[in-house]
Order: structure tokens, then sequence, then C-alpha cells
């Protein structure tokens, strides 16, 4: 066994039924791989169908179930007749991470109609398509997890990042509002503050910007997709039932 996967912690999902948006690359990629090698059902959700069914396989390989939704996470139409799809074949859900998101960014003077809504509907109106969906399922279940991917971009903001940072900012207030909601029935509700994390998304700023991020981070390095899906498995464990409304950064140190 490796350093990396003796590293990993270990939670036994078994029988759980876990739903991941923005599951075709990077850090959702990486969430789904690790709920499904911990043993759930993982449905795995964004637009680029054989991107998701790379994600997919990887999960069966490691003897995991895993299937594939492809769905835009902003149109209402389809994230509902995915939840009836879902909810007809697997009855439950146990878990769902919103993680689907996207940056356009820009100066605020130079900032577009389409740069603003896009971000704000990727980033927020997809978290209250989903979490809508399923707290109604959860709460009938008596049971559930909700995990958020926000930001550290929405708790200090970032230059050329206004759109970005109101949408992440919003998932915090969500978060604690749905979970205050919720927490009666038994479902939690949590969000996570990545900071720089080595993804397609933090390769578009480029090496010379990436070096500049790494100087700032006190830990002097950016953030790995395996961190960050290790934190959603925690919050997916038995262990954090009474962990809820709460914002967990893994940052490097970047927000201390
Ligand atoms: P990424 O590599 O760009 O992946 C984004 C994912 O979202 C892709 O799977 C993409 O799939 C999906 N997506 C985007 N628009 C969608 C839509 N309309 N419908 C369905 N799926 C959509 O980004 P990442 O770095 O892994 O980031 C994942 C999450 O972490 C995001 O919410 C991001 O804001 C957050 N985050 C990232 C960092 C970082 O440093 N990387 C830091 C803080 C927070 P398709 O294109 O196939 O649809």
């Amino acid at each position: 066994m490796s350093d990396e996967t003796n590293r990993r912690i270990q939670v036994d999902l078994s029988g759980k039924r876990a739903m991941v948006t923005g599951a075709s690359r990077g850090i959702g990629k990486s969430i789904a791989v690790t709920l499904g090698a911990a043993g759930a059902t993982v449905v795995c959700i964004a637009r680029n169908q054989e991107k998701l069914q790379e994600t997919a396989d990887i999960i069966t390989q490691q003897g995991g179930t895993a299937e594939v939704y492809p769905c835009d996470v902003v149109d209402t139409d389809a994230v509902q007749n995915l939840f009836d799809k879902f909810i007809e074949k697997w009855e439950r859900l146990d878990i769902l991470v919103n993680n689907a998101g996207i940056t356009r960014d820009t100066l605020l003077p130079r900032m577009s109609d389409e740069e603003w809504d896009d971000v704000l509907s990727t980033n927020l109106r997809s978290v209250f398509l989903f979490s809508r969906a399923a707290s109604q399922v959860m709460m009938r279940a008596r049971t559930g997890r909700i995990i958020n991917i926000s930001s550290v971009s929405g708790r200090m903001g970032n230059p050329g990042q206004a759109n970005y940072s109101a949408s992440k900012a919003g998932i915090i207030g969500f978060t604690q509002t749905v979970a205050r909601e919720l927490a009666s029935r038994k479902v939690t509700v949590n969000a996570i503050c990545p900071g720089f994390v080595a993804t397609e998304m933090t390769d578009a700023m480029g090496p010379a910007v990436l070096d500049e991020v790494k100087k700032r981070v006190p830990a002097k390095r950016l953030g790995t997709c395996e961190e960050i899906s290790d934190a959603v498995l925690y919050l997916a464990s038995d262990s954090a039932l009474y962990i809820t409304g709460q914002v967990l950064t893994l940052d490097g140190g970047l927000t201390a």
C-alpha cells in the first residue's frame, strides 16, 4: 500500500446512495470515486457524458456501483426528471454533494450580465434545485447528508471574482439556513470551502499566477482533490451526525 493510500480515512458507506454533481473531472470526480470506494452507490452528474463514464468506470473497476446521469444542473426540469428517475430506481438518497461550479473571472467594471448570471446559476441556483429535491426525499426518510462545495472566495473575496465570490458566499448562507430547517429530521447540511486546489479550474490561471498563489498560502502548496474528498467522506460518515450548518475550510492556512 502506498503512503497516499495509507493516509486516506476509512469510512463504510455500504448500502448508501450518493449523488455528486460536477463528477466529470477535478474535485467532483475525486469525491465520486472516494464515496464509491467507501461502498456507496454513486450517481455521477455533469454535462459531459464521456467524461462521466470515465469516473463511473473507475468506481466499477474498484468493485463499486456507479451510474451516469448527464444533466445541466441549472435546468429545473432536467433536475426534477433526474430525481424522479433516481428515486424510482434507488428509492432513497442518503448523500448529496453539490460540487458543480464554474468561474467567469473579470473585474467588476467589465463584468457582463451573462458572466454574472452564468456563475450565479451554475454555482448557486443548482445548489437550490438539487437540495430542494433531495430535502423532500431525505425528510421523508429522516436521514440524509447534504454537502455543498463553496470556496474561500465566498469567505474572503477575491479580485476578479465578484460573481464567483457572491455565489460561494450565497452557498454558505443557504447551508446555514437549510441546516436549521432540516436538523430535526436528522438531515445535516454543511459546506466545505477549499482554498486553491490543483484542477483544470486552477490550471486555467497559468503557471505564473499559480506560483504567486503558492507564495501566499502558508502551506506553500495547492491542495489536492483527495484532501477535499476526505473531508466530504468524513461529513458523510456516521461520525459527523452532530455536525450541521458548519463551514469547513481546507486552504493550507490561507484564511487563518
Ligand atoms: P472543474 O475541474 O472545472 O470541474 C467543474 C465540474 O462542474 C465539471 O465536472 C463540470 O462538468 C461541472 N459543471 C460545470 N457546469 C455545469 C453544468 N451547467 N451542469 C452540470 N455540470 C456542470 O472544477 P473543480 O476545480 O473541480 O471545482 C469543483 C468545485 O469546487 C466547484 O464548485 C468550484 O467552484 C469549487 N472550488 C474549486 C477550487 C479549486 O481551486 N479548484 C477552490 C475552491 C472551490 P461538465 O463540464 O462536464 O458539465
